[in-house]
C-alpha cells in the first residue's frame, strides 16, 4: 500500500511536532495520564492551558504512536493549511513539499543567528530574541519577519503566540 500524499507531506515535515510551529499542544484531561506515561512533558492543568511542550520526544522522523489509541486528539485532529490544501487538492504534492524544504532552509539560518538558550523550542526561541529590545542583529530581524510571513501564509499560523488548536 502506498502512503497518501497527505501522510507523505506530514512525514516530510513534522514542524508542528518539533516545536518549530508551536510552543504546546493541548491535551484533553482523559489525555494526560496516558501521555506523561509516554514522556511527554504535561503542562497546566486548566482546560485552557491542559497540554504538552513541544518539541514532542516521541517524534523521531515520524510519529511512533499516530495510529494507537494513546495518540493525542490535538494530534489527531491538527491540519495546517497546506496540509489541508494537499488533501482537497488544490496544492500539489510537490509544490507542498516545496514550501516545506524553504521553511526547513529557513529555520535553519535562523538557528545560527538565535543566542543559546535553555528552551529548546525553537519557536519560544525566535520570539524572545525578537522581542528582546537589546537585539539589533537587523538580519535575524529579517529573517524571522520573512518566516513568520510564511508560517501564516502557508501553513495558517498567525502571531507570534498562535496556539495548536484542533
Ligand atoms: S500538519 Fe502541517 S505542519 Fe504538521 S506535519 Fe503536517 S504539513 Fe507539517
Amino acid at each position: 500500500m502506498t502512503d497518501s500524499p497527505a501522510s507523505l507531506l506530514c512525514t516530510s515535515c513534522g514542524l508542528c511536532c518539533t516545536g518549530h510551529l508551536f510552543l504546546w499542544a493541548k491535551l484533553k484531561s482523559v489525555e494526560v495520564q496516558t501521555v506523561r506515561g509516554l514522556g511527554l512533558n504535561v503542562l497546566g492543568v486548566e482546560p485552557e492551558n491542559r497540554g504538552f511542550g513541544l518539541p514532542c520526544p516521541l517524534w523521531a522522523g515520524k510519529c511512533p504512536i499516530h495510529t494507537s489509541s494513546d495518540y493525542p486528539h490535538a494530534c489527531r485532529t491538527y491540519k495546517c493549511k497546506l496540509l489541508k490544501q494537499v488533501i482537497d487538492e488544490s496544492t500539489p504534492l510537490p509544490e507542498a513539499l516545496e514550501v516545506i524544504e524553504q521553511a526547513k532552509v529557513m529555520i535553519k539560518e535562523l538557528k545560527m543567528l538565535l543566542p543559546d538558550s535553555r528552551s529548546n523550542n525553537f519557536r519560544e526561541r525566535l520570539v524572545a530574541h525578537l522581542e528582546d529590545s537589546e537585539n539589533t542583529d537587523l538580519e535575524f530581524r529579517r529573517k524571522a519577519g520573512e518566516l513568520l510571513i510564511l508560517y501564516e501564509k502557508q501553513f495558517g499560523v498567525k502571531g507570534l503566540i498562535d496556539g495548536y488548536e484542533e
